[in-house]
């Protein structure tokens, strides 16, 4: 049941199976591997595809997780979409399915995504050619060599780079190429990726879309004609995502405007407070007018996000302003209610040579930070006496 005409809140909720067999106004949890058939012609009409059911749960053949598909997809306006057991399962599920004739990455990455890149997809005979962020002429010169699949992160991970996706997208569909984004910083809620002429749209649901740092969960949206590659690779890779997550994150998404809508508001607030701070050299934010890609995160983007980072300046100990914050919590990940602080040079960078993470601005005085759901005073109030 895809309903795009209804708003976005309505959609999380009222989207997806209809009901279950005895009335639930939820789809419960099918903790089942399997499902089972009164006759073999049933059966057979079933794996055809020429009557509804289900048939085995790591296909992605679960009434919860077709359930949180059907959200999934109208929440991002696709064709349909596809759930995973992570993140990473999703991003390497889509390189790997259309990366063939070779992939270019624009800007930075969430270290997994670049680890699994450098290190790994060259195995698997897919070339991964890497470019700055607003480097449209190499992008050019890549696709005229045949490259056919564009990737890149906005707001990106952890620098808050953004990309025009739109612009990207025309020259990329110009040479034949697909643009798949990685829109985990952005969320449904703040930034219509496909709308905006991606192809493909991936999210880790680990963050935003779970909401809760309850589940681990990846998803890629697309128009349906680009899934069925993809879906062949997290089928034979298993990469499904667990019926017990996909009830999790059905429940979440109930509630992700509500959520994001609070942590744009508090991040801006606490980007307000940080700003000309005398403890902070320089502020990651794409709301503020300074930021490099303020202009065109305006344009795409219907709110700035919760994630903001910060390079404290150098005489600043990052390590005691870490163990005097008492509702922050260090910790990786982010988009939780919880607000949390990290270092991305010791986690999601940490694999990244000491070269390249001084290029980057990846410093030990760079903090990310993920604002939660608490009371944007109190978090306010943290971080002044934590710098103070
Ligand atoms: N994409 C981005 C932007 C991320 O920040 C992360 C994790 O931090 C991932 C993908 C990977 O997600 P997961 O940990 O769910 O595999």
């Amino acid at each position: 049941m895809h309903k795009p005409a209804l708003k976005f809140s309505t959609r999380a909720i009222h989207a997806g199976l209809n009901s279950d067999a005895f009335g639930s106004p939820h789809i419960p949890l099918y903790d089942t591997t399997t499902f089972k058939y009164a006759t073999m012609e049933q059966m057979e009409r079933v794996i055809d595809g020429r009557d509804s059911g289900y048939f085995y749960t790591r296909y992605g053949s679960n009434p919860g997780i077709v359930n949180v598909e059907y959200k999934l997809a109208s929440l991002e306006q696709a064709g349909g979409a596809l759930a995973f057991a992570s993140g990473m399962a999703a991003i390497s599920a889509t390189l790997i399915a259309h990366g063939e004739r070779g992939i270019v990455c624009m800007g930075e990455l969430y270290g997994g995504s670049w680890e699994l890149m450098t290190a790994q997809l060259g195995s698997l005979g897919r070339r991964v050619a890497f470019i700055d962020a607003g480097d449209m002429e190499g992008l050019r010169r890549y696709l005229q060599q045949g490259y056919g699949l564009v990737y890149f992160e906005t707001p990106s991970n952890p620098l808050l780079q953004i990309i025009d996706i739109a612009a990207v997208a025309d020259i990329a569909h110009a040479y034949g190429a697909l643009l798949a984004v990685d829109s985990t910083f952005g969320t449904p809620v703040n930034q219509q990726t496909l709308t905006l002429g991606a192809d493909i749209v991936i999210h880790s649901a680990t963050k935003y879309l779970g909401g809760h740092s309850d589940l681990t969960g990846g998803v890629v949206a697309a128009n349906a004609d680009l899934l069925p590659a993809i879906n062949a690779w997290r089928k034979n890779l298993g990469q499904c995502m667990a019926p017990e997550t996909a009830h999790l994150l059905a429940r979440s998404l109930a509630t992700l405007e509500l959520r994001v809508h609070r942590q744009n508001a508090s991040a801006a607030r606490i980007a307000a407070f940080l700003q000309g701070h005398a403890a902070v050299e320089r502020l990651y934010y794409p709301g503020l007018p300074a930021h490099g890609g303020h202009e065109i995160a305006k344009k795409q983007m219907s709110g700035f996000g919760g994630m903001l980072s910060v390079a404290l300046k150098a005489h600043v100990d990052a390590a005691a302003f870490f163990d005097r914050l008492q509702l922050f919590s260090l910790a990786v990940s982010l988009g939780g209610i919880e607000s949390l602080v990290c270092q991305p040079c010791r986690t999601s960078h940490r694999g990244l040579s000491p070269a390249l993470k001084a290029k980057k601005g990846i410093t030990d005085q760079l903090i990310r930070v993920s604002i939660g759901l608490e009371d944007a005073e109190d978090l306010e109030q943290d971080l002044a006496q934590a710098l103070a």
